[in-house]
C-alpha cells in the first residue's frame, strides 16, 4: 500500500483549440496541467471534471493514440512521469445542483457524451445544465461502474445542501443509500458536515475546483492505495479492502468567500449568531446564504458527531497566498524542496527556514499543527490571515 495525493476537481480552460469552460483559464490545457502543474504541485493523481465535453475527450484520445497517456486496464489514465488522470463529469443536474461523476475508461466516457448529446444544449462546454435529474444521474453512474460525487455540496451556488435540500434522505428517500461521496468545497469542513446525520455515510473529498493553474492543489485528499488506478480510487473512497481516505486537507473554511452571509444591499458580511438569513441593517431577507449560516440551519446538532475511522480534516492556506511567499521565494522552494506539496507536508523547518526564512518556515509548522487565526470572507471575498497574530 502506498499513500497518494490527489486533487480531484479541476477545470481544463482549451481543449481542442477550443475553449471548454468560459470562467477557466485559457493557458489550462491537459498538456500544460500533466506535464507541469501537477509536478510543480507535487499531486499523484489529478482528477478533471471536463473529460465529458467534446474537445476534452477528444483530446485525451489524442494524447493516448500518440503515446502521452497510457490506459490502465484497471481503469484511469497515466502520464509517463508516474501521475494519473482520473477523468470526471462535472454536469448540472435538472435540480440545479452540480455533481461529478468520475469515470474509468474512454469506454464509459462515450457512452456518458451518448447519454448526455440529446440532454444538453453545448458538447462543447463543461458544467452545462442537463435534462436529467439526481436520480436519473445515479443511475448512470452506476451503469457507467463511476464514482458520483455531489460537487461543492454547500455551497449557495449550487451546491445540493446549499441551495436545493437539507438532506439527501428528504430528498431521495431510499435512493440517497447510493450516495457514498461528497465534496466539501471550499468554504465548508469535516467539523461543519458532521453536524449532519446522514453525512457519517459519506467519505468526504476535498478538492480544488481550480479554473487556473494556479489554484490546482490548493485542496486535495491524502488517498491509500495499493496502486494507482480507477479501480483503488474507488475502493479507496468507498473504503474497502484497507484503501481509504486518509486526511484531507484544505483551506480553512474561515478562507472560503461563502462563509456567513452576505447583504448584497448593504455590501456586508453578516456577523451575527448564524444562522444570519435576513440583514440586520436593512432588513433585505435576500442575502446569500453563508455556508456556516445554511450548515447551522439545517445542522442535527451543534456539534460534530464524527464516524469511527473519519479522517483528520488538516487547514492549509495555499504557498502562494502565505504572506511573506512573493513570486521569487515561491520560485526558489520549487527548485530546492521539489514541489508545493513537499513544502507543506514534508519539509523540515530548517530546509524551508533556509530557503525562505523563519517566518514562513514557523507558518508552515503552525500550520501543519492545526489552525492559523483567520478573518472569515464572505459575498464572494476570501477571509484573510491574522498575521499579527501568527506566532512567529
Ligand atoms: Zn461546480
Ligand atoms: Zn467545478
Amino acid at each position: 500500500m502506498r499513500s497518494v495525493y490527489a486533487d480531484l476537481h479541476v477545470h481544463i480552460g482549451r481543449a481542442s483549440g477550443r475553449p471548454v469552460k468560459i470562467t477557466a483559464s485559457r493557458s489550462l490545457t491537459l498538456a500544460n496541467l500533466l506535464n507541469e502543474t501537477v509536478l510543480r504541485k507535487g499531486l499523484n493523481i489529478v482528477g478533471i471534471v471536463d473529460a465529458g465535453t467534446a474537445p476534452v475527450l477528444a483530446e485525451l484520445e489524442k494524447m493516448v493514440d500518440q503515446g502521452q497517456l497510457e490506459i490502465h486496464q484497471r481503469g484511469g489514465f497515466m502520464t509517463a512521469q508516474g501521475v494519473m488522470l482520473l477523468a470526471g463529469c462535472e454536469v448540472e443536474t435538472r435540480e440545479g445542483v452540480h455533481i461529478i461523476i468520475y469515470l474509468p475508461d474512454l469506454d464509459s466516457l462515450h457512452k456518458y457524451q451518448k447519454f448526455m448529446r440529446s440532454r444538453v444544449k453545448n458538447m462543447e462546454l463543461s458544467t452545462q445544465r442537463c435534462k436529467a435529474d439526481i436520480r436519473e444521474l445515479l443511475n448512470l453512474s452506476h451503469v457507467l461502474g463511476g464514482v458520483f460525487c455531489p460537487a461543492h455540496a454547500f455551497t449557495p451556488h449550487k451546491g445540493f445542501y446549499g441551495m436545493l435540500a437539507s438532506s439527501f434522505q428528504s430528498y431521495l428517500g431510499r435512493d440517497a443509500s447510493q450516495i457514498h461521496v461528497l465534496e466539501l468545497g471550499l468554504s465548508a469542513d469535516t467539523d461543519m458536515a458532521d453536524t449532519i446525520n446522514e453525512t457519517r455515510h459519506f467519505t468526504f473529498l476535498s478538492n480544488s475546483d481550480a479554473h487556473s493553474a494556479g489554484n490546482v492543489g490548493r485542496e486535495y485528499n491524502l488517498l491509500r492505495l495499493a496502486e494507482l488506478n480507477f479501480e483503488e480510487f474507488r475502493l479507496a473512497v468507498y473504503g474497502h479492502e484497507g484503501r481509504r481516505v486518509l486526511a484531507n486537507y484544505g483551506m480553512d473554511p474561515l478562507m472560503g468567500k461563502y462563509h456567513r452571509s452576505y447583504c448584497p444591499q448593504c455590501d456586508q458580511i453578516m456577523q451575527g449568531e448564524p444562522p444570519v438569513v435576513e440583514c440586520p441593517i436593512c432588513g433585505n431577507d435576500k442575502l446569500v446564504m453563508g455556508v456556516y449560516d445554511r450548515i447551522v440551519q439545517i445542522q442535527d446538532h451543534r456539534e460534530p458527531y464524527h464516524p469511527v475511522g473519519r479522517p483528520p480534516y488538516r487547514y492549509r492556506v495555499p504557498l502562494t497566498s502565505m504572506p511573506g511567499v512573493g513570486p521569487t521565494t515561491y520560485q526558489k522552494l520549487i527548485q530546492y524542496l521539489g514541489n508545493e506539496i513537499e513544502v507543506m507536508e514534508r519539509a523540515s523547518f530548517d530546509d524551508i527556514a533556509r530557503v525562505a526564512g523563519n517566518n514562513v518556515a514557523a507558518l508552515v509548522m503552525q500550520m501543519r499543527a492545526g489552525r492559523i487565526p483567520i478573518t472569515p470572507g464572505g459575498g464572494g471575498v476570501y477571509g484573510k490571515i491574522q498575521v499579527h497574530n501568527c506566532n512567529q
